[in-house]
């Protein structure tokens, strides 16, 4: 099953906004087994539209289209799709009714143009856009299967998962074996260390498959089975698993989407152990990490933002010699790390207390370069780990990587 992925918007082609729909399609695509192997982007315009849906049709059994099904003229995909298949339009009645009861609730009158927005293809299923007014379809002609979303994300993914996928599956997907994956997560390893450590399973694959997944800050592989059964396709999927946990057991902290911040909350949760933290260059982004996990006040109880050398020195009782003078070793240091990690632990009265200090950048501070961060771990009854980072990367992936990585050498 091949697909291609069809963007509609000049303002795409004008690089003023990025097409994300096509990332997130693709990807969805690929957990469902499909495999896309053209991304097209085209404007709002009929000719070229029909173009593209025509060299699409040539080159893919599945296609599909997102944007251009708003009130507006430059709104053609369903005129479009419908034309080169060779159909009509006509106005979808529930579709009409989730419209006329939208401007009834808003008190303002229709205007003629949003009629538009209820069109569905003769002969296709209409899909009902629970985010919105233009409401979307799935038709199947001469053994080629076209799917119309909205452009607007918060549009076209509801209606992807609710809508699009159940019809894929049966329609599209009739006579496919089914595909299981599984997600692993790897912390404290960057992706091209990973790939050389499982380079000969990547290079052998053929069942399951392995692919990577790049997001900022963590490292994803997704393997994948096709198997007639849920037992047959974990019995495969364990056993790679298994393979790969060998190869990387000090990385491997999950298997399932999971970040590594709700690992560390769930794994103190379970052993009763309280978080605090004091963090300079991250300015709070670890606090902010944290608390994105339900449950997070069980385990974190607080920190402090001391973004200043002052602000270490009154609230975290930095010794002054440390932080300046001409062979202090300054803020960005292990010895600073280590005074913050044990102080906020102690004020706080927590097992663990967490410090980052680093240079976020651009360019130097204290002479120091961007990216060179030291973060420390003290435990109580126990000593303080303290550890050098030379990171990669602009401020924002300096910081997050700071962020995550302490995270992962206190899960390890
Ligand atoms: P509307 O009813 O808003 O007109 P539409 O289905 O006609 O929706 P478009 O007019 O093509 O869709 O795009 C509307 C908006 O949706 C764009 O301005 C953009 O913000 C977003 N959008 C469209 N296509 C994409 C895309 N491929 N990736 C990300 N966002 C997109
Ligand atoms: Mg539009």
């Amino acid at each position: 099953m091949k697909a291609e992925i069809i963007a509609v918007g000049t303002e795409l082609l004008l690089g003023q906004i990025v097409n994300s729909n096509a990332q997130y399609l693709s990807e969805e695509l690929a957990s469902l087994g499909i495999d896309v192997y053209f991304q097209t982007v085209v404007g709002d315009n009929m000719s070229r539209l029909s173009q593209a849906i025509k060299g699409g049709a040539e080159r893919a059994d599945l296609l599909i289209l997102t944007g251009g099904l708003g009130p507006t003229q430059d709104d053609l995909t369903k005129e479009a799709v419908a034309e080169v298949l060779g159909k009509s339009l006509h106005i979808d009645r529930m579709a009409m009714d989730n419209i006329d009861r939208f401007f009834q609730g808003r008190g303002t009158p229709m205007t003629e143009n949003n009629r538009r927005q209820a069109l569905s293809i003769d002969g296709g299923t209409p899909l009902p856009n629970a985010t919105g007014l233009a409401v979307g379809n799935a038709i199947a002609e001469n053994g080629k299967f076209y799917i119309l979303l909205p452009g607007p994300p918060n549009e076209m993914k509801p209606m992807f998962e609710a809508e699009a996928i159940p019809w894929i599956l049966q329609h599209v997907l009739t006579h496919e074996t089914p595909l299981y994956s599984q997600m692993l997560k790897f912390a404290g390893i960057g992706e091209s260390a990973l790939e050389t450590k499982l380079l000969d399973l990547i290079k052998d694959q053929a069942d399951p498959t392995i692919a990577p997944y790049a997001k900022e800050g963590e490292v994803t592989i997704r393997i994948s089975t096709k198997a007639n059964t849920e037992s047959e396709a974990m019995v495969k999927l364990d056993k790679l698993t298994e393979e790969i946990a060998s190869r990387l057991s000090d990385h491997l902290y999950a298997t399932g989407d999971i970040p590594i911040e709700k690992t560390i909350i769930d794994l103190m949760t379970e052993k009763g152990l309280t978080l605090s933290a004091a963090e300079s260059c991250t300015g709070g982004l670890l606090m902010e990490t944290l608390t994105t996990v339900p449950g997070s006040a069980a385990v974190f109880l607080g920190g402090i933002v001391c973004y200043s050398n002052a602000m270490k020195e009154k609230l975290l009782n930095v010794p002054h010699d440390l932080l300046e003078g001409e062979n202090a070793p300054g803020a960005v240091s292990a010895e600073t790390a280590q005074v913050l990690a044990e102080q906020v632990r102690m004020i706080v009265d927590t097992d663990f207390g967490l410090a980052i200090t680093g240079v976020a950048g651009p360019g130097y501070s204290e002479r120091k370069p961007a990216g060179l961060v030291y973060i420390a771990i003290s435990r109580r009854g126990g000593d303080t780990k303290v550890i050098e980072l030379n990171l990669k990367g602009n401020r924002d992936t300096i910081r997050l990587r700071s962020t995550k990585t302490i995270l992962y050498h206190l899960w390890k």
